[in-house]
């Protein structure tokens, strides 16, 4: 998943980086070819789009046995190895998700999964999570290899096939990378760019942390009965409680070395009470007043503690008898370093019902910050400099949860370093009617021109 920044405001003027017109064309083709192939979960088509892949950058030159394409969990992954003629580094790796989130046609204005360039703006699921970042990353190896560049050390390409989902193939990968004793990732499905309203570039995030995700289950019971007698117990009436309880607990405020000086930086960039709220949480994380300010917004809460909602009930089984089940499923957001298990144990004491019984989904691993590689700032800094704009890269955790996490899990320091830059009023990544500007085709290809000449080279 791809989450645009949400702490930021201010502008600057700006001119757009330029990449070749026609490679431009030839990325914007692959961009919107890539649509076609609606590799949601459960379709069956994201083998074809990863054997799709292979074979466009086969037809550039690369060789077809470097590639390999591994069906696994009803989707596929795809590994390529770009192989250095003499390797001076340890090898590095780029990933990326072939899948993307489910989308009902009968809600979008437009087929998403034909996609449909109008106005100015390319349409359909996925174009911007994650397949935009993709076709410029791979059109930029095209590029890169069509003007003679060899990598001074291995280059690994990730693309997992069920990033939005369960991230089994995400996992896999990560245990391949870290046999390969890969030395550090870069994530074209995390972090990036934000436009002001106006279209210039006025803040980029790299994503150096992210949050885990865990979902949990409560289920109450009951011994139910007829519902015209009543008794003192109602499985509704208590999973109602313990869900208004959770809904709305405090979690305690935590900081860290990348969310200070992401609120540092955003908070710099603000002349508003949420801005000063943010320069006093970062000078003082212990502020009262900042996080009661900071708690309150939605785009900030997630930045300075873990946060759990209930996300979905279901209970009952008929109009007139008294419910005998209810399981409430609770979505967490857990800061970095904290434990799944403290997690639960707080939610259990939270819902003051000891009849509750605990059930988890989907949990992911508990990571830590990747540490900020000097090399890897220069070169993301050098690539938002193409730009043209005075914005410097601000390190930031995500509040939502990509493939780094199973990396950074593994002890691979992984960043998210998207080349997209788009407003927040057009991003809708998971959402209806998702669009990039053809403008940032250009712009997406000098980014990852910048990084892998620096970074593999
Ligand atoms: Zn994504």
């Amino acid at each position: 998943m791809k989450i645009i920044p949400a702490l930021l405001a201010a502008a600057l003027l700006a001119a757009p980086a330029t990449a070749a017109p026609g490679d431009a064309a030839e990325a914007k083709a692959l961009l919107m070819d890539s649509v076609g192939f609606a590799s949601v979960q459960g379709r069956g088509q994201t083998p074809a789009l990863a054997r799709f892949y292979r074979d466009w950058l086969v037809a550039r030159g690369f060789a077809a046995s470097d590639f390999q394409i591994e069906e696994l969990a009803g989707t596929a992954m795809l590994h390529f190895t770009w192989r250095a003629p003499k390797a001076k580094a340890p090898p590095m790796a780029l990933t990326g998700h072939l899948d993307v989130v489910a989308a009902n046609p009968a809600d979008w204005v437009r087929d998403p999964f034909k996609a449909a360039a109008e106005g100015g703006m390319i349409y359909g699921r996925g174009v911007m999570d994650n397949k935009f970042d993709v076709a410029m990353l791979l059109a930029t190896l095209a590029r890169l290899k069509a003007a003679g560049f060899t990598p001074g050390r291995d280059v690994h390409l990730f693309l997992s096939g069920d990033e939005e989902t369960d991230g089994v193939t995400s996992a896999a990968q990560a245990k391949q990378a870290k046999a390969l004793g890969i030395e550090y990732m870069l994530n074209s499905d995390g972090g990036g760019g934000a436009l002001d309203a106006a279209g210039a570039p006025f803040a980029y995030k790299l994503q150096a942390s992210e949050k885990s995700y865990a979902d949990f289950t409560l289920t109450i019971t009951d011994p139910g009965g007829h519902s015209s007698t009543p008794g003192a117990s109602n499985a509704i009436a208590r999973a109602g409680l313990v869900a208004a309880r959770i809904a709305g607990h405090r979690w305690p405020a935590q900081v860290d070395a990348i969310t200070q000086a992401s609120l540092a930086a955003a908070g710099a960039a603000r002349t508003d009470e949420l801005g000063a709220a943010m320069r006093r949480f970062a000078a003082d994380p212990t502020d009262a007043a900042a996080i009661a300010t900071l708690r309150v917004n939605p785009g900030t809460i997630g930045q300075i503690a873990t946060t759990c909602v209930p996300t979905m009930i279901s209970g009952g089984h008929a109009p007139n008898a008294l419910p005998q089940r209810v399981t409430i499923t609770v979505n967490c957001r857990i800061f970095p370093g904290t434990g799944i298990d403290a997690v639960k144990a707080e939610l259990a004491r939270i819902a003051e019902d000891p009849g509750v019984v605990f059930g988890t989904g989907i949990d992911w691993p508990v990571t830590p910050p990747s540490p900020l590689r000097a090399d890897v700032v220069d070169a993301v800094a050098a690539a938002v400099k193409t730009r043209k704009a005075a914005v410097k890269p601000t390190p930031g955790m995500d509040a939502g949860a990509t493939d780094s996490v199973f990396w950074r899990a593994l002890g691979i320091p992984s960043y998210g370093v998207s080349g997209l830059f788009i407003r927040a009023e057009d991003a809708f990544a998971h959402g209806l009617n998702e669009r990039v500007p053809e403008a940032a085709i250009a712009p997406g290809l000098q980014h990852w021109d910048v990084l892998l000449r620096r970074l593999a080279s």
